[in-house]
């Protein structure tokens, strides 16, 4: 993003771009430009040195025109609501492109969650949760966790409701523990949807997957699951960072016992397991890797005009969201790079959020072998929807994923037409 883009400006603009294909009406534009419902509360909390902390907290509502609302609430400092507002638009435009029967929705809290105690992460969470009690439900808008909060704050929000509600309600909430209503395979849905999709990308392109080499930008949750995924399918690890650096091997790297090193050193740097050849490199060197499938499963803004020419993959599948710059799009499709967008490579993480809400309201628990196959028809329908109508728009994945998201948005409101 340059300097006067924010996340909210690239999401209007993409909104734009995917109206005037779609040729939609400018009332219909307006609409889909602003999220249904927004709302700031105050979350106060006593601390732990006996003194009353005050949070400023948002949940915004985009759009449940195709069902309740879906979304992650982020715990960070720089959470505003111009970013909760962009990343609401993009979860509603996820769901209806992976045709999940949801809106979408974000949340979050302006605070450090470093220099939180549990308990005081514990009584903040209560506390939003009970401020947004009325908004939020099973059939109304439905968390999940995102940046800083994990299953255990999810288990916080389904108790907190489940007491105020007077019985338990597992399916207030996605991401929890399998202890109290988690879904097998939630933990690897994002990878596997990442590689599901790049494995589809590669086979149109007559590239094949065993032997083809990857290379992995962040080795968190989805970084090491895609890499682990994409190794036990056969492709080669030749390279992957963290925020700490990169190490790369031409020979392969085995993303366990890079896993492994990661998790006893804290970072993938200074691996020793590695065949002879492996050496460490920068986190932009990764990215312009000698390599088939790119993963960039870290921050935004990593594939920017600056680097986007140096790319050197032929496939680009965004595990994480926004790590690529619209002025990045155009210099990857013009070298006709395939970029398989955020939108539809990271959807695997809600698709089985849906599964988990699924299992809770009909009180069953899947195994993890049919979650994993309803996931994959889900990804392989979605990857092929998208790719078509690239084919046909003549467009990149990412307009063609937009147009598709937005136009059955904009089709679900135009049929449910406007009360009163
Ligand atoms: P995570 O915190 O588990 O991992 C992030 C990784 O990125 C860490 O290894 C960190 O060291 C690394 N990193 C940070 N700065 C870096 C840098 N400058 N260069 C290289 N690596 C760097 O987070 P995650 O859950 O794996 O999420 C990663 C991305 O995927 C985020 O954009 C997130 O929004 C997106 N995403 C995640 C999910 C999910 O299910 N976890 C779903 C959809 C999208």
């Amino acid at each position: 993003m340059t300097e006067k883009q924010t996340a909210l400006t690239v999401a209007l603009e993409q909104l734009k771009i995917a109206a005037e294909k779609l040729e939609l009406d400018s009332g219909m534009h307006a609409l889909l430009a602003h999220p249904k419902r927004s709302l700031i509360v105050s979350v106060a909390i006593k601390m732990d040195n006996g003194k009353t902390g005050v949070f400023i907290g948002c949940r915004v509502q985009h759009w449940d025109a195709r069902g309740p609302f879906k979304g992650g609430i982020r715990y960070h400092p720089n959470v505003t609501l111009d970013e909760v507002t962009a990343l609401s638009m993009w979860m509603t435009w996820k769901c209806a492109v992976v045709d999940i029967p949801y809106g979408g929705a974000k949340g979050g809290i302006t605070c450090n969650p470093k220099e939180l105690s549990k308990g005081e992460l514990e009584r903040l969470t209560r506390r939003y949760t009970s401020l947004l009690y009325d908004f939020i439900g099973p059939h109304r808008d439905v968390p999940a966790p995102d940046v800083y909060t994990d299953a255990q704050t999810m288990a916080w929000i389904m108790d907190t409701y489940s007491q105020i509600t007077g019985y338990s309600v597992p399916e207030c909430v996605t991401g929890k523990p399998i202890s109290i209503g988690g879904s097998e395979g939630r933990e690897q849905a994002t990878s596997l949807g990442v590689v599901v999709c790049a494995r589809e990308a590669a086979k149109n392109s007559g590239l094949k997957l065993k032997g083809a080499k990857v290379a992995v930008q962040g080795y968190g949750n989805v970084g090491w699951n895609a890499a682990k995924i994409a190794y036990d399918m056969g492709c080669k690890i030749v390279a992957v960072s963290d925020s700490m650096g990169g190490i790369s091997s031409a020979r392969g790297l085995n993303p366990y016992k890079v896993y492994e090193h990661k998790s006893k050193t804290g970072s993938v740097v200074n691996f020793k397991g590695c065949d002879k050849g492996c050496e460490h490199v920068t986190n932009e060197d990764v990215l312009e890797t000698e390599c088939d499938i790119l993963i960039p499963a870290a921050l935004e803004n990593q594939i920017t005009k600056t680097n986007a020419g140096k790319i050197k993959a032929k496939i680009v599948a965004e595990g994480a969201n926004g790590p690529t710059t619209p002025e990045a799009d155009k210099v990857l499709y013009q070298r006709g790079i395939t970029l398989i967008p955020d939108i539809l490579a990271n959807s695997g993480g809600v698709t089985t959020s849906y599964f988990e809400w699924v299992q809770n309201l009909t009180r069953e628990h899947w195994p993890v072998e049919e979650v994993n196959r309803k996931l994959e028809a889900k990804m392989v329908k979605a990857f092929n929807d998208v790719y078509k109508l690239a084919k046909k728009e003549k467009c990149e994945m990412r307009t063609a994923a937009l147009m598709l998201g937005v136009g059955r948005v904009a089709e679900a409101i135009k049929t449910l037409g406007l009360w009163p």
